[in-house]
Formats: C-alpha cells, structure tokens, sequence
C-alpha cells in the first residue's frame, strides 16, 4: 500500500514546565476556569475509546469570548487545541496533547429560535437533550437522535457528524447544520453557511472556500469513483458534498458541512445554526422475531421499502444482558415473545395515526410472507415505545457491562455496508472474530446497514495484535461492497484515521490533507485526527499502555464479584481483600459520559449541582484508576486530590443502579476513605458524625444540653467555626422519649406466618420516634405481630454502621453489623421479614453488610431485610394485607424518593402502599439526591451544593404543593432538607409544612387506631 509517513503532530510536546507560562497567562486572561493540576489533565485524558493522551491542561470558557482568548492564546504560544463536549466519541477523536477547551459548562445555550423558519442557533456545549426540551412545547425537535442524546453537545455532533437511529429519515448532523461560526487557529473568525450567505463575505473566507472549491473541482472524477455512497457515510472530510461549480462561478453549496465531521481538526465552532424538524403526532412500533440472526439480516432490505423511520437491531446476547439487568428486565419481558435469536425494532412515524397503524399491519403482512407469521409484536402505545426505545439506546452500555479483562472494544464498529450485503457481511465478519479467537454482538442500525459490533479483546494482553488483524480483514471486506464506508457513525479519531486511506486511495487522502492546511497550515487543531494519525494499535497511546499495572492494596471490603480469580477468597475473612477486584470495578467505568444526565433519574447528582468533570461518577472512576496504578505520583490514592474528586459524592448509590456498566462509586467512597482516613486521622467532626449510634442513648436523655447549639444565638456559628458543621442548617432534634425506651410489650400473639420484625434505626429512634410508633401502630393495625429488633440485655441498640461508613471506618461498621447479624438470627432462621423505616440503614444490611462480611450470615439476613412500604407492597400484592384504611383531608401525596429506594427500585412500593389511601392521588417529584445525604449538607464546606441540589426539582416541586397536599419522603435527611428548603424560600404557606414518612401517612389514615 502506498502511504504517506505518518505522524500524529507537526507540534512538539514540550517539558511541563514550559505549559506554566500558558496557565498563568490563561488565568490573568480569561474568566472561566483553568485547569492545569495533575488530576483535572487525567480526567480529560480518555474518552469512550480505548486511548489516553495527557493533555496540556484544560479551559472552561465562561463566554464564548473567553473560548476565543483562550484559543488565540494558544495559538500565539503554539500549543494544539481540541475542543470538548461531553467526551463521549469512541475513537479516541477527543484525547490529545493539546489544550482542551470544554463547552460543556457554560456554553450551553440556544442563542436565537425562530419557530417559523424552524431553525435555531446553539453554543457548542448545549446538549441534545436540553436543546429538544425546549423545543417540544412548540411541537419541534432536533432530529439526530443519537443514543447519547442525555450527554451528546451540539458541538460534539457536528465535530463526529452524528447519525442517529431515525437517520433514514432525517439524515446525518451534515444533513441537519444550516451553517457554523467559526473560529480559526490564525484568529479569524467566519459564517460558515449556505452559498447564498457570502456574498459580502470577507476576502479571506472567499479566498479559503474558492481553494477548497479548486481541489474538489480537481478531484471530482476521483470523488465520483472512490467515494462511498451509502448514507453513513462519516469518515474523512465531507468533500463529496462540495458541489463545484465552474471555474469562477458562485458556489452552489454549503461549506459548513466540510467542518461537520471534521472532528476539531479544521476549526472552533462557536455558534451552530441548525434546521428543526416537526415532532411526528404519532408512531407505531413493531417488533420483529427471527429465529436466526442470518434472517434477521436479510429481512431490513424488505423492510426499508416500507418507509420506517427506524429499524434497529437488537442480537440474542443484548436480549440475555438486558434480562439480567434490574432497570431493564421488565420492560424486555413486556416487548419478547418466546426465544428469538434477533429482533428488529421497526418504528413508524407522521401525522397520520390510521397511516400508522396500515404501516403497522402491512409490517405483519411482510413478515409473514418472508415465512415469520405471527413474527411481530404490535406496540402502539407510546409509553412502552419509549422503553423499548431506552433499552435499545443503552444497547451499548448494556453490553460494556461485560467483567473481566475482554471487554468488547470499539475500532471496527459501525462499517456500513448496502442493505442487500447486509447478511453476507455480517456473517463474513463473525467469521472473521472466530478466526480470530473472539466474537461479537451485533446490534442497532439496521435500516442504513450500519450495525455496530465490537469483537471482545484484553487490551493489557495481546488486544492489540487482534484488533489490528481484525481490522486488516474487515477493511477488505467493506472494500469488497461497493460504496460501503468503514466508518459509518463514530468517526474517525486515533481509531480509524489510518483506515481513511484504503477505502479512498491515496490521492484523495492526499486533498484530506490539503484541505486540513488550508484551514489550519500550522496543524494545531486537533492534530493527529483524520490526517496524519497515528497507527491504530499504537500501545503508547493505550489507556492500558504496556507496564500498565495497580498498586496492590489491602482492602477493607470484599470486591471478589469484580474478578474471577478473587472469586474463590470470597466468603473468607472479611477485611482481607485483594485489591484486584476493586481495581478491576474502578476499571469498569469505560468513560462512556451516561453519568452526565441532567434531568432523569438520580446519577449524578452532585455533577448536576457544579458541572464539574471532577464531580462526575467518570471524573472519580477516572481519578481512582490514575491514582491506582501510579499516573498521579507517589501515594496519590490518599492525597488530597483524590479527596477532592470523592468529596462531593453523597454516595446516592444513583451509579450502582443507573451507571451502564454498574460502576458503584458509594461502594468505592467507602474504601477511599478507609484508606484515606488511616492516613490522615480523623477531624472532630468526622468523630463526631461517625460515634453518633454510639453516644446517642447519652446525648437523648439530656436534650435540654445537646439541642442547645440552635436554641443559643451565636452557638450556631461557633458550631461551623470549631466543627465546621453549617450554621445556615438547623441540626435535628433529640428526643428524650426515644422509641427504644417504649416498654416492650409481647408481640400480640396471631398465627406465626404474621409476625415481624422492627428494626429502628438510629434516627428514627432518637430523632423522630413518632414515625417507629407509627409504623408499629399500622403493622398491629394489619394484624402483624411485631417482634422489635433488639441487642442482648443492656446492650446498646442495634445499628447498621451507616455513619461509620460514611466516614470509612469500616472496622467499627463491621463491628456493628456482626452484632446484627447476631442479634437478628434467630428470627432470620425462622424466615420472619426484618423491616425497617430508613432506606440508608435498611440498605445496609441487604448491600454493605454482604461485603463487610461476605458470608452465608450477610446473606440470609439481606434476604429478609425490607423497607417498610416493600412489606406492605408485597403483602398487598400476595392478596394478605388486611388493613383498612379511611380517606385523610389532603386528597394528594407529593412523595420524593430516598436515593437508596431508588437504587434497589423501591419506588413502585411505596407509590402503591400511599395508593391504598382511600381517595389519595400520589404524584413522584422527579427529583435527584435532595442534597442532605446524610451529614453531607450539615457541613458547612458542602452547604452551597447541597442547597443547589436540592433546588434544582425537590424545592420547586414542594413550595408549589397546595395545602391539600401531603409531603411524603421516607428518608429522615430527606425530611430534614425540605424541613430547611421551605423556610428558606418566600412560599409562607409551604414554610409551616413538614415532609412525613410513608409509616405516618398510614397511621393517620387508620380506620380504627392501633391500641398499642
Ligand atoms: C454508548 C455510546 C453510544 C453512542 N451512540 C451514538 C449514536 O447513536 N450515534 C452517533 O453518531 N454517535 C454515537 N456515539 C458517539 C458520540 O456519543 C457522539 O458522536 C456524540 O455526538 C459526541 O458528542 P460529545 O459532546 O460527547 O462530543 P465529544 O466527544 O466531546 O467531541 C466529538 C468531536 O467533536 C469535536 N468538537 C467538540 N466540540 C467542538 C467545537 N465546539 N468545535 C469543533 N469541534 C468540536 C471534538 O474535538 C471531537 O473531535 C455513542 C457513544 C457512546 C459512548
Ligand atoms: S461511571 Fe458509568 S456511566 Fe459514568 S462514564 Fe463511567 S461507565 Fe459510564
Ligand atoms: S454515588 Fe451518587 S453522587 Fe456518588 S458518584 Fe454515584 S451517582 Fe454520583
């Protein structure tokens, strides 16, 4: 083959020294923030691909003129620059040594919005999913419907031409970006746009676009003949849609599409005009079962002649994976019939719903002439087509959930091949990865033959060598099928740049090149990407570059479910775990960005409150990994940066269910600060937060002395000065009649199978007993008989070690757990269900205990502990509950959901235990973590982000409540941060209302009051 020399800059990285005149510089020069330390350079280091490049440090523009200084400055000291957005390109296109300049932060705004001309300008930074937020109540969207739509930027879709899965109806980013501002690495800045718009364009921009319009003119023939023609069609740069006319004449085209797909590599884009699409009034799904893969792939060039907007693959190991996954499984179990091998989601979609539903009846026509009938399950309703939609676009999350070393590995993923070679392709490739000694799951866009796969590789072993054979073979193979591209979505990057090459041929390569020195002669925008890119397997640019090893670590929780070999310690003496298990569940997070959501479900809230990559599930993950195997110096697991990348974590938990690939960071939270505080000792606040369990029964029965720091003007200050507990925070109440100083009463005798057990947790038990007496009224009331979960006699009172974990003090948490383990057997082993009121201690005891003390004891107790309202909900639904219950006066429930109950997917209970409330409509706030999250928001350092956790839903929702509405949160911090949140704000009627426990609402709702 003949090839140019490649090399991946014509810029020479120079000592890090040299970048601190940069940093100093950036920072008297602009006013967003600058990066430089050695932690923030990791964090921007990777991407979703399997590569790492340290930057030279990173830029958070404020204003889109801090983004123009910034750029102007680097160019000046001739240091490279690659634009960011969310970070999730696959390819490695946004890692560099270059100075990165995030837009995520703050340059997320729509600019100007005409809803006639259906057209809207963005900032780079704004993301897809908040940009059709505000588009949908005037019935418009944005149409390239990437999967990453919740972390995807405007900026980083047009710099990879995103696709998206309605792409057969509404094209590519290219085919959807009316025009770009531009800034050059020389400093100018032009509208890139439609022909139409340059007349009295500057001189300079004319002169740029008539060169371009001279090597497209030039190379037309070449074009005509090398060019792939199928619509995804992503790699390179845009020429082919450079239409030249003659010598001279006007140019009939427009030459922002050269910069859509050119990665960063040929300008900044600072403004991006984009045409709007109308939201489709209605749409129809089918789903369609095929015993075979192979039949699955014969059956779209069939199917695409009925006009869908979409059809998707989804492959026989995705169905399996997404069955074993809690948030998924049920919604699969809803749209399968039977064991398909694969399944096509076809969707239709228009004004017209009777056009639909013949679209949707000739689709079952269809299949059952291509000998399936009966092969298709109809879906019409638009609530379940949204699931089944979720469960496809997680399809690649879903599938990097894999453990162990081979992970499926992006490089050859999206080949797009002509619809009639779709089956013949794939199965040549799985022939291939067989050869190969690997295999592939195969899934997504069926409809425009771009299917994704990614064969499973162990990059620290021998990855390298396979993938670049892998990749030999596949790039013959698309070459084999005319017009086929070998990037057909994902770009181009470190992965793929070198694969331009053979499928256009040399002398186009060559006017790629050209084209880049015209926008950027002195190769400083992104080097290295789609021009002069390095070798696909070179190791030096690996995430796991060779040598790459971890510090091998004693560790305080058992991690063996993360690494085969650990397996077989597992179950042995806690607190002697091996440190590759943990390394191995730090490894997991493949910085795919699905913890940047803004506005669903819980993760991450504290990166929904600062916006910072450092405060982000991947920031941390990222973090851990570097410190772990030594690429942020010596001891830097325990160093304080490290603390400051954990230390807004409010270990919601929100990671171990939401994040893809199962990254539980509260879990890691636990042992970092274990390790953290050996180190480092313990501050008096830390011992104070941590022995709250311990010195409770003494602080509760003087609470004339211990709730005196709020009732004291000027205590509340000394509090934050000496403690640094917030004087902005009302601490809360100890109670002097703690719920553990009731008499104990025999359980009221009833047949065995009705008894249980009352675990009350700490808070309950001296802050709000009335919620432990209310939960033992309704249980009786129901005809429970109630066994309370008690230590030996003069014990102190069972605790799940939650406030030492909270602090890392594992051995005093496992000490606690032992002793409830202990305590509670006996019912345990007669199968009585433990329940408790307080979702972070209840958790404990079904999630920490099992790794504090992996064992059968962990187990069985976890087997039976359930919150309160998952006790009724069960029983209600075995058909055994016999409560009855009256109307209350509010005729409305506004509940907000404990982190903890959403992470074990408890919600659903308590809605429908407050729905046996006669009359009572029950509405969830759709809130994150309310920012309390234990002692979190007690602490003066986090008082700020806690209150702008809390305000970004929870607050709002709750100030606008009426007074027929009852305020329901189960978690005790949770009750306390609205108790503070509402007197905050300037609602007086809200001001006098307090949140109440799920335990409470029943109680007032009994028809005949317990006696107890
Ligand atoms: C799980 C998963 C699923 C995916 N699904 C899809 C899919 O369905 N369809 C699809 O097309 N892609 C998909 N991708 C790839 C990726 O999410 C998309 O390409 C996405 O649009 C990238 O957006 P971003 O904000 O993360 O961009 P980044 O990764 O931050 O940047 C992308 C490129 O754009 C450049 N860039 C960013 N901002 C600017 C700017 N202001 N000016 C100039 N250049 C800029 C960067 O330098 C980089 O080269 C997926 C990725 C993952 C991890
Ligand atoms: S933490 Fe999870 S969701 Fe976030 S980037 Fe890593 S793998 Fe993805
Ligand atoms: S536990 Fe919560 S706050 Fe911590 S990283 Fe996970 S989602 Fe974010």
């Amino acid at each position: 083959m003949d090839r140019a020399p490649t090399h991946i800059s014509t810029v020479t990285p120079r000592p890090r020294a040299g970048y601190n005149a940069l940093a100093a510089r950036l920072r008297r020069e602009i006013e967003g923030e600058v990066l430089f330390d050695a932690a923030s350079r990791g964090r921007y280091s990777t991407d979703a691909s399997i590569y790492q490049i340290e930057p030279v440090g990173v830029v958070v523009p404020r204003t889109e003129e801090d983004a123009r200084i910034a750029i102007q400055i680097a160019a000046d000291q001739g240091v490279p620059i690659l634009p960011r957005g969310g970070g999730t390109s696959q390819c490695g296109q946004t890692v560099g040594a270059a100075l990165v300049i995030d837009n995520s932060k703050y340059l997320n705004q729509v600019v100007a919005f005409d809803k006639d001309a259906r057209t809207a300008v963005v900032q780079p930074g704004m993301v897809l999913d908040g940009l059709n937020a505000y588009l949908r109540p005037h019935g418009l969207w944005f149409p390239v419907d990437v999967s990453t739509s919740a972390q995807a930027t405007l900026g980083g879709m047009a710099g990879n031409n995103s696709c998206g899965s309605r792409s057969i109806r509404y094209g590519n980013m290219v085919h959807n970006v009316l025009g770009i501002d531009a800034l050059l690495a020389d400093g100018s800045e032009f509208h890139f746009g439609a022909s139409d718009l340059i007349a009295g364009a500057p001189r300079a921009y004319l002169a740029l676009i008539e060169r371009v319009h001279a090597i497209v003119r030039r190379e037309a023939a070449e074009i005509e003949a090398r060019w792939p023609k199928v619509l995804r069609r992503v790699q390179g740069y845009n020429i082919d849609m450079v239409q030249p006319g003659a010598e001279g004449a006007m140019l009939a085209h427009n030459l922002a599409h050269l910069l859509v797909g050119s990665e960063g590599t040929l300008a900044y884009s600072r403004r991006i005009h984009l045409a709007l699409a109308p939201l489709p009034q209605h749409k129809t799904l089918g789903v369609c079962h095929f015993p075979t893969f192979h039949q699955s792939m014969q059956a779209p060039q069939h199917i695409a002649k009925l006009g869908p907007t979409a059809v998707e693959l989804v492959d026989r190991t995705m169905i399996e994976l997404a069955r074993g996954n809690a948030a998924f499984k049920p919604t699969v179990e809803r749209f399968l019939r039977g064991d398909p091998d694969a399944v096509l989601l076809v969707e239709f979609s228009g004004d017209d719903r009777g056009e639909q539903l013949a679209k949707l009846r000739q689709l079952v026509e269809l299949m059952a002439d291509l000998g399936f009938p009966d092969g298709v399950v109809e879906i019409t309703d638009s609530g379940l087509q949204k699931e089944v939609w979720e469960v496809r676009k997680a399809g690649l999350n879903i599938m990097m959930s894999m453990k162990g070393e081979g992970k499926p590995v992006s490089f050859i993923e999206d080949c797009a091949v002509p619809l009639e070679h779709l089956a013949e392709y794939t199965d040549k490739l799985t022939q291939v990865f067989a050869r190969h000694g690997t295999r592939g799951t195969w899934y997504a866009h069926a409809s425009v033959g771009t299917l994704h796969v990614r064969p499973v590789l162990n990059m620290k072993e021998g990855g390298a060598r396979q993938m670049r054979a892998i990749a030999e073979e596949a790039c013959e193979l698309v070459k084999r099928y005319k017009g086929a591209a070998y990037s057909g979505e994902h770009g181009d990057g470190l992965a793929r740049s070198e694969w331009i090459e053979p499928i256009i041929g040399a002398r186009l390569m060559r006017a790629l090149e050209e084209i880049k020195d015209l926008f950027d002669p002195r190769g400083l925008m992104n080097p290295g990407k789609i021009v002069r890119g390095s070798k696909q397997d070179d190791r030096s640019l690996f995430r796991y570059k060779p040598g790459y090893a971890a510090q091998q670590l004693h560790t305080a929780l058992d991690w063996s479910e993360w690494n085969a070999s650990d397996m077989a310690d597992a179950g042995g003496t806690a607190g002697t775990g091996s440190s590759r298990g943990f390394i191995a569940a730090v490894e997991m997070c493949n910085n795919n960005g699905h913890c940047r959501k803004f506005d669903a479900g819980t993760m991450c809230p504290s990166y929904r409150a600062t916006g910072n990559e450092r405060d982000l599930t991947r920031g941390r993950a990222n973090t851990l990994r570097l410190a772990l195997s030594g690429q942020l110096g010596a001891d830097a697991f325990t160093s304080d940066a490290m603390h400051e990348a954990m230390d807004l974590c409010v270990s919601c938990k929100g990671c171990k269910r939401e994040c893809p690939t199962g990254v539980d960071m509260a879990k890691m939270k636990i042992e970092f600060l274990h390790h953290y505080h050996k180190r480092h000792g313990l501050s008096l606040k830390d011992r104070l937060i941590a022995y709250l369990p311990r010195y409770a029964p003494w602080a509760a029965r003087f609470p004339w002395l211990t709730n005196l720091r709020d009732a004291v003007p000027g205590l509340a200050q000394l509090s934050e000065s000496l403690l640094g507990l917030s004087a902005r925070r009302s601490l809360p109440k100890w109670r002097r009649d703690a719920f553990h100083l009731d008499p104990v009463t025999a359980p009221r005798s009833a047949e065995p199978a009705r008894e249980v057990v009352l675990l009350v947790d700490t808070f309950n038990n001296y802050f709000e007993p009335d919620n432990a007496r209310a939960a033992v009224a309704v249980l009786e009331a129901a005809g429970y008989s109630v066994h309370l979960a008690r230590a030996e006699e003069g014990g102190r009172p069972l605790c799940c070690g939650r406030t030492f974990l909270a602090r890392g003090l594992v051995d005093e948490a496992r000490t606690e757990a032992r002793r409830t383990i202990a305590a509670l057997q006996h019912y345990v082993e007669r199968g009585l269900p433990i329940i408790g009121l307080e979702p972070s201690c209840l958790y404990t005891l079904r999630d920490e205990f099992k790794s504090m003390l992996p064992g059968a004891g962990a187990e069985a107790l976890a087997a039976r502990a359930v919150l309160f309202e998952e006790f009724f909900a069960a029983e209600h639904q075995a058909g055994r509950l016999k409560l009855k219950l009256q109307a209350l006066p509010q005729k409305k429930a506004l509940l907000h959901g404990h982190c903890h109950q959403k992470a074990f997917g408890a919600m659903s209970s308590v809605e429908q235990v407050l729905g046996l409330v006669p009359g009572l409509k029950v509405e969830t706030v759709e809130s994150s973590c309310c920012g309390m999250a234990g002692a979190f928001g007690y602490e003066a350092s986090h008082y700020e982000v806690s209150m702008n956790m809390a305000e970004t839903s929870l607050l709002p929702a709750m100030r606008k409540a009426g007074a027929d509405t009852l305020l329901v949160a189960d978690g005790t911090s949770c009750r306390h941060q609205i108790h503070d949140g509402l007197r905050k704000g300037d609602a007086p009627a809200a001001a006098a209302r307090e949140a109440v426990h799920v335990a409470q609402v029943l109680a007032r709702a009994l028809a005949v009051p317990a006696g107890r």
